[in-house]
């Protein structure tokens, strides 16, 4: 097996558990490699570490699988694990839909599937994952039996591997608008075509937690996508809601949810920019009871970080000034690089300028079968806060 050794001196991130080693940390590698190969790395001074895959096209050259030198990267190894990601998500009560792998969380780092109750959607973000693709939906099929599997692997990210983009059937072809069930609620979920997998499953616990603030309320959320928050506020019994998405697709999408849930007469949803209208509307002195903000990442990159904070100070403080006092503002941040620290104090700063004073209500991460490992800050994304705005 192709052995690769690393500088003597190696970062705190790879000797404490983070599973990526770039090739900056590499003194050696013996053997030919290709790409995509098992290799095991060592310390400069033989010392095992753990095995993992390599790809030299990669800035990141080797993402280790294992600590465990007994292990064997086989079909079999990824059955195993992705038969303990299951259990682990049952164990925690996502049967129905889950994350069912979640990359470096799962040990199996740039592999995501999703589980849409009998539907799966994966990605498989990396050379060395995407070789194991076969054995990945082997695994599937022999633990499922699903009702079809579905590829999108559409991604950018996948270029900097030298792989190609690309989406399409795993198992036989099946109709890729599904619908799932969640909270007890119904949401069409393009498979094909939605962001993403189709639907973001990392807020499932925080769409509950909207459940007491929204009654009787009259409700504006910007950011919908296909309109899940939206949804829930107007089935956990809110007056009116309003729902807008820059993108055509989704808002038609959400407007089909809420016939679904039967809900048309007080959910509708709108196209529009939320910079536009949250600025505009707040101008015009419009009040809601309950403003929910769910926006995209805003930067992928460091040299972007004050950008995404003035996205969010802007957004967050128009969301204010439209809430009623006494009312609730409702916010997300996905993006990674702008930590819980950052938002928090965005969030503050907002405050300040609108001339509002907050309560917090509640604080939450993703949902758990997105595990968070402490210093893997790629699993450490989601801030979701409710606050009472007085
Ligand atoms: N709340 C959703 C997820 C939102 S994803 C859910 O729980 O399912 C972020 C959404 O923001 C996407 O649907 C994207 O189309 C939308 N978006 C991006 N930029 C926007 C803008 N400037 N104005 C309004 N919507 C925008």
């Amino acid at each position: 097996m192709i052995k690769v050794y690393l500088n003597r001196k190696i970062t705190p991130r790879v000797a404490n558990g983070h599973p990526w080693i770039f090739n900056n940390e590499v003194d050696k590698v013996d053997g030919e490699v290709l790409g995509g190969e098992t290799v095991e790395v060592y310390s400069h001074d033989k010392k095992f570490i753990g095995k993992g895959y390599i790809n030299p096209k990669s800035q990141i050259l080797v993402r280790l699988l294992t600590r465990n030198k007994a292990d064997e990267i086989n079909e079999q190894y990824f059955y195993t694990e992705i038969k303990k990601c299951w259990d682990y998500r049952k164990q925690l009560g996502y049967t129905e839909n889950c994350r069912l792998v979640f990359g470096e969380a799962d040990s199996m780092p740039q592999l995501i599937i999703d589980k849409f109750n009998d539907y799966f959607v994966l990605q498989t973000l990396s050379l060395g994952i995407d070789n194991w693709k076969p054995a990945i939906v082997d695994a599937l099929n022999k633990i499922f039996k699903p009702k079809g599997i579905y590829e999108r692997n559409d991604v950018p990210v996948r270029e900097l591997e030298g792989l190609a983009q690309q989406k399409g059937f795993l198992s036989a072809p099946f109709d890729t608008n599904i619908i799932i069930k969640e909270n007890g609620f119904q949401f069409h979920v393009d498979i094909e075509n939605g962001q993403k997998t189709g639907y973001f499953l990392d807020q499932q616990d925080n769409r509950k937690a909207i459940q007491h603030i929204v009654k009787g309320a009259d409700v504006l959320g910007a950011f919908t996508y296909t309109g899940t928050f939206e949804i829930h506020a107007a089935m956990y019994g809110a007056k009116s809601v309003l729902g807008i998405d820059i993108s055509e697709n989704a808002v038609a999408q959400a407007n089909k949810n809420a016939k679904l849930n039967n809900v048309q007469d007080s959910c509708r949803f709108e196209t529009a920019n939320a910079f536009d209208v949250l600025k505009q509307w707040s101008n015009e002195g419009r009040q809601y009871d309950v403003v929910m903000l769910d926006p995209p990442a805003f930067t992928k990159n460091r040299e972007t970080i004050q950008k995404a904070i003035a996205g969010y100070k802007e957004i967050n403080l128009r969301g204010m000034k439209l809430v009623r006092p006494g009312g609730f503002l409702v916010t997300s941040s996905c993006t990674n690089l702008v930590n819980e620290e950052m938002f928090l104090h965005t969030i503050d700063i907002a405050a300040k300028d609108a001339k509002r004073k907050l309560r917090q209500v509640l604080f939450q991460r993703q949902s758990g079968d997105h595990p968070i490992i402490r210093g893997m800050d790629n699993t450490h994304y989601l801030k979701f806060l409710i606050v009472q705005v007085q």
